[in-house]
């Protein structure tokens, strides 16, 4: 059964849009104070506006979490200003596909920067934080959920840096997950299919009208689908652990 989050304090990367906002929403739904962290500010400050007004706490934090003190000074605020940490959703990541040939390596800096050294830096900080909440916390466990894909699970023609930066976050998890398991910090990983979100907005417009098609007949995720998973997966008792969420849209091959 779920159990309530009241009382602890989430962290959110990427909460301006897609599915970080929704598991914002999500989380402080259960009864976490959420700590909104993104680049758009405009975007973060509508969602505290609509958190609070359905009762719930919420901060804005604008950083861009590629820059390693810009990402641990999100994390310092948030403790500083909510009193704790005990959930980390290092969501924030950005999608640029292509072929390997002539790529503008530009796009790979933007990928690399943000899916692995970002999340990495936003770990990193946290890490400490969500060690000493899983010891004197109000539920005696803290969670890191980290953001990769079916990207990380499975290579493709035309994706192959953002395959690389999401077969790195998962490898990355696996490898915390057994660094820190014995004292109750649970490191998890979803991985979403395709779900409809402004992600694919940052491709070249051949690449995106590629993508377009390429599900255009099928009935993609929402972001809350993925925010309801990332809710189970720390909503649940101490004990438990569930460490890994595949989610595919049903037609999705
Ligand atoms: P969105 O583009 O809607 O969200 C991306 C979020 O990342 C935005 O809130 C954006 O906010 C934030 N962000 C981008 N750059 C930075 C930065 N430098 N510092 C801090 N925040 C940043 O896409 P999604 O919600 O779909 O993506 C969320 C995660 O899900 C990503 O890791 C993505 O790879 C993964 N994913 C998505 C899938 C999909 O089909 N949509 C499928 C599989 C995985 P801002 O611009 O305000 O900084």
């Amino acid at each position: 059964m779920a159990e309530r989050l009241d009382g602890t304090v989430a962290l959110i990367t990427g909460a301006s849009s897609g599915i970080g906002a929704a598991a914002a929403r999500t989380l402080a739904g259960h009864g976490a104070a959420v700590s909104l962290v993104a680049r758009r500010k405009d975007r973060l400050d509508e969602l505290v506006e609509e958190i609070e007004a359905a009762g719930g706490k919420a901060l804005a934090i604008e950083a861009d979490v590629t820059g390693q003190d810009r990402a641990r000074n999100a994390v310092e605020r948030t403790v500083s200003e909510l009193g704790r940490l005990d959930t980390v959703f290092n969501n924030a990541g950005v999608m640029l596909l292509g072929p390997v040939e002539g790529a503008p390596t530009e796009e790979w800096d933007r990928m690399v920067d943000l899916n692995v050294k970002g999340l990495l830096y936003v770990a990193h900080a946290a890490l400490p934080h969500l060690l000493r909440a899983a010891e004197d916390g109000p539920r005696g466990v803290a969670d890191l959920v980290n953001t990769s894909s079916v990207a990380g699970r499975r290579a493709r023609v035309g994706s192959a840096v953002y395959n690389l930066t999401k077969f790195g976050v998962g490898a990355f998890s696996e490898s915390l997950r057994q660094e820190v398991a014995g004292r109750h910090v649970r490191v998890s990983l979803v991985e979403p299919g395709v779900v409809d979100t402004e992600l694919q907005s940052h491709l070249r417009e051949e690449i995106r009208e590629q993508t377009r098609e390429r599900f255009a007949k099928i009935e993609m995720l929402q972001s809350e689908d993925i925010a309801d998973a990332v809710a189970y997966i720390v909503t649940r008792p101490r004990r438990v652990a569930i460490n890994e969420v595949l989610i595919r849209p049903t037609e999705q091959a």
